[in-house]
């Protein structure tokens, strides 16, 4: 019997004890971007619910959704903008922060990333506080885009990210629920 997408990515994805820190478990996408059949089918999927929404731009979030976002944008024919840590984009930006446990981040957006009416489609591997995502759906809004929708390739569904992107779509290949 053929594996189905999910049980791929279940028996691909590497999960590594206390890292970056202890207690958590951190999902190593490595070893899918090291599998070229398992990211064509991937990319796909992550891409499927959107077919027909209109989607003109695709935002990826530093780092990881640099990685499955540009091959989107690729598939839809559409631009691809970065959301990068501070002080690394080299033109006008304007810029959010959010709160994570301990601290608080930030992120920053070209402001000529997404003109006014864009509709984009934001794209990280993993969805856990959701903070980190809705900080970019309000920096994309403000930039005057309007967020059609976040995909992600995992989403850590005990971390409850889907209560701050609440209203919002959001679509995730594989839900973790422990
Ligand atoms: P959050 O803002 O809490 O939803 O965190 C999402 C961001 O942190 C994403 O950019 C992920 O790449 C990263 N991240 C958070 N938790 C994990 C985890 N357990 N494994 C891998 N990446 C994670």
């Amino acid at each position: 019997m053929t594996a189905t997408l999910i049980e791929r990515l279940t028996a691909t994805l590497r999960d590594v004890p206390d890292f970056p820190s202890p207690g958590i478990l951190f999902k190593d996408i490595t070893p899918v971007l090291a599998d070229p059949a398992l990211m064509r089918d991937l990319i796909t999927a992550m891409v499927a619910p959107y077919l027909g929404a209109g989607v003109t731009h695709i935002v990826g979030v530093e780092s990881r959704g640099f990685l499955f976002g540009m091959p989107m944008a690729l598939q839809l024919g559409v631009p691809f903008a970065p959301a990068r840590k501070p002080g690394k984009l080299p033109w006008y930006t304007d810029r959010e922060s959010y709160d994570l446990e301990y601290r608080s981040d930030v992120l920053e957006m070209h402001t000529d990333a997404v003109g006014a009416g864009a509709r984009v489609l934001v794209v990280d591997d993993v969805l856990a506080t959701g903070g980190t995502a809705a900080a970019t759906c309000r920096l994309i809004e403000r930039l005057g885009g309007n967020v059609v929708g976040a995909s992600v390739l995992v989403e850590l569904g005990f971390l409850h990210g889907r209560v701050r992107l609440a209203g919002r779509d959001v679509h995730a290949v594989v839900t973790f629920q422990a």
